[in-house]
């Protein structure tokens, strides 16, 4: 399936003597859908892939099949501010949850792992195997890793979560979500939670993931060699006080389950956010903007969604394809604004 390949956007197709062909609703699964999911699996070590309207849609189908009224979920800290609004919605369902240092072991008397690689917006890389020794089954959101830089399936995870919204769309233009599985019988209850509610991704936007996948890799290294050099121009800039990127290292983690490059998520900090404010809306190359994982590269200071659980001069910088040098010289301007 890629651009030659025309998208069907039927919503059923007739049975054959009365009886279901491959394809029969596309609620349930359609041709574009199957051949993106495909190639995302093959991506992802083998095993079956799952796609869905948006990565929140894919986080609530595997929360629904892997989570229940009296289950506790441990969360790592730090990880996407939308992943705790779910599960605080979720909490008059009856299910807790409790975040933990992802960089450790889960805590015990919790039935459900939810660990994200490298969390967004705090980069912090999680232990995978002490995850996967809990008993409880684990879910890993490797949105900013890709499976290009690391593949968790391969390391005991359950369940692998992207928002594809960010990389492997990669083009800013689908909303998206997927889940990966090595394991068939989870894969099958995770697809009838998918049905019953709804939530499967669109054919063009599955159409527009196979596109985005002929270049992914392209992308994901380029996107990792331009982010380290700028972590590390960052890191020596007088008005720049922290930068978070697995790459500036040392991290035991980082070097142990990433392979490749780092990815092109990272975040800085400058005084307050007064100061991040100047930063942003003085960019010029670089996009002021929310999300991440696309060619363009954007900035922003959460401080505006997270409140709180960041600090206030905490700006994400999610790098594109562009020349490292126009980034930079874009970036140095605008922190002179500071
Ligand atoms: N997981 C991570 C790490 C994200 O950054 C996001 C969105 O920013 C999501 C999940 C949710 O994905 P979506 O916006 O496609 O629903």
């Amino acid at each position: 399936m890629g651009q030659d390949t025309p998208i069907d956007r039927s919503t059923r197709w007739p049975y054959r003597d009365g009886e279901l062909g491959e394809f029969s609703y596309s609620r349930f699964d359609h041709p574009a859908g199957v051949a993106a999911e495909r190639a995302l699996a093959e991506l992802e070590g083998g095993g079956q892939a799952l796609l869905f309207a948006s990565g929140m849609a894919a986080a609530t189908a595997a929360v629904l099949a892997l989570s229940g009224p009296g289950k506790t979920i441990a969360l790592g800290e730090g990880c996407y501010y939308g992943t705790t609004k779910l599960f605080e919605l979720l909490e008059p369902w009856g299910v807790r949850f409790v975040q933990y240092d992802q960089a450790g072991p889960p805590p015990a008397d919790t039935d459900l792992v939810w660990i994200e690689l490298p969390g967004n917006p705090l980069l912090t890389v999680p232990d995978l195997e002490a995850a996967a020794a809990h008993p409880a089954p684990v879910v890993c959101d490797a949105t900013a890793a890709t499976p290009i830089l690391c593949r968790p399936l391969e390391h005991g995870v359950d369940v692998v979560l992207h928002s594809a919204t960010k990389y492997l769309g990669g083009h800013h233009d689908t909303l998206l979500g997927a889940l990966a599985f090595r394991d068939s019988e989870l894969h099958d209850r995770v697809k009838t939670v998918r049905m019953q509610t709804g939530a499967i991704a669109s054919p063009d936007s599955a159409w527009l993931l196979s596109r985005s996948l002929k270049t992914l890799e392209l992308r994901v290294l380029r996107q990792s060699e331009t982010a380290l050099e700028l972590a590390r121009r960052l890191a020596g800039h007088e008005r720049v006080e922290v930068v978070r990127y697995p790459g500036l290292g040392p991290d035991p983690l980082a070097a142990r389950y990433l392979h490749g490059g780092f990815g092109g998520l990272l975040s800085f900090d400058v005084a307050d956010a007064d100061a991040a404010r100047r930063v942003e809306t003085s960019t010029k190359l670089i996009a002021n903007a929310t999300s991440l994982g696309g060619v363009d590269t954007t900035i922003e200071g959460r401080f505006r969604w997270e409140g709180d659980r960041v600090p206030p001069g905490l700006l994400r910088l999610s790098v594109g394809v562009e020349d490292v040098e126009a980034l930079w010289a874009d970036l140095e301007q605008a922190l002179a604004q500071t």
